[in-house]
């Protein structure tokens, strides 16, 4: 029913559409949003659009495999909003959509994100390090914009297999 968009899939690079509609059918949604992300390598985050849904719906959860540091736990932000950003960090991405590839990507350290639930209630986070990379990430899809747009350098590409 869905299946997962890969580069250079257009639909990849789409503004997606703001959810106005808390109903069964987006709850329906978040089930193959979150079975996708459990699926894919890592499974740090997923956002709507790389399932083929142009709505601003992205999941993360960062306490999943290695990734050990501090973190929410699983996070579902639906209309997920950027309101401070603090600091620079480098780190290493990628993506599961771009297939095979990493590269480092600077990133705010720390930011403030004000979302809303299932249910449309609205809350506030505080994330840092590992994690608020992961929900910039995230939210850049939202906006059709991928991780390799952003890279330091295309020389900086790595195959994953090199890792
Ligand atoms: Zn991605």
């Amino acid at each position: 029913m869905y299946e997962l968009l890969i580069v250079p899939d257009a639909r990849l690079r789409q503004k997606s559409l703001p959810v106005t509609q808390f109903d069964a059918k987006l709850n329906d949604f978040v089930q193959h949003l979150e079975a996708a992300m459990l699926d894919g390598m890592g499974g740090v985050g997923i956002a709507a659009p790389q399932l083929g849904l142009l709505q601003r719906i992205v999941m993360v959860d960062c306490s999943l495999g290695r990734h050990k540091n501090k973190n929410h736990g699983r996070l579902l932000m639906i209309n997920p909003e950027i309101v401070t950003y603090d600091g620079e960090a480098l780190g290493r991405e990628g993506c599961l959509s771009v297939p095979e590839w990493v590269g480092t990507v600077p990133r705010a350290r720390r930011i403030t994100v004000r979302y809303q639930d299932l249910q449309g209630q609205f809350h506030e986070v505080v994330s840092k390090a590992f994690e608020a990379r992961v929900m910039q990430h995230e939210i850049d899809h939202l906006d059709g914009i991928l991780f390799i747009d952003r890279i330091i350098s295309t020389k900086d590409m790595l195959r994953r297999m090199d890792i």
